[in-house]
């Protein structure tokens, strides 16, 4: 059962992710980790905070490449992509102590994704309680904590 929560943020996010200038992941690569929201950088895949998160530490794993169909990734960026989720779970453990996670690609606007020319892994945390899993992808939590807060936190305690 979802419950429809009133989320204008992420409403706004999905409504302008086609006008905004430039592609949010490059920007986050190519900018300061704190404006990113980056928690950490791999050789080919980097993993940041999402700025319109469904549960608190919401984090996204990116190839470093632009690159927009999931069947063009190479074999390096799948692996570390996924090495990375395993280590960002990692992190999300010792900072959240999440009770499961939701790992999950959305390809295509009509998939939820918000940004369709750069792929990228949903890792959700979630907690008894929460909504269940396909309707995370259209739910959205409020979150008390500040998201630079949590991206130092994850940062911080980041599994090598
Ligand atoms: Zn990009």
């Amino acid at each position: 059962m979802t419950r429809p929560l009133w989320a204008p943020w992420r409403l706004e996010y999905v409504g302008t992710a086609d006008e905004q200038e430039g592609c949010i992941f490059c920007l986050a690569r190519d900018g300061p980790d704190e404006e990113g929201l980056v928690a950490h950088r791999g050789e080919r895949a980097f993993v940041l905070l999402n700025k319109f998160p469904y549960s608190s530490g919401h984090l996204m794993v990116a190839p470093v490449r632009h690159v927009g169909e999931f069947a063009e990734l190479e074999q390096d960026e799948i692996v570390e992509i996924h090495r990375l989720a395993g280590q960002g779970m990692g992190a999300l453990a010792e900072v959240y102590g999440p009770q499961g996670y939701n790992l999950g690609w959305n390809l295509g606007r009509i998939a939820g994704a918000g940004v369709t020319d750069h792929v990228h892994l949903h890792v959700v945390p979630r907690w008894a309680g929460d909504t269940n899993f396909m309707p995370v992808l259209a739910d959205v939590k409020v979150l008390p904590e500040h998201l630079e807060e949590t991206r130092r936190k994850l940062a911080a305690i980041w599994p090598s």
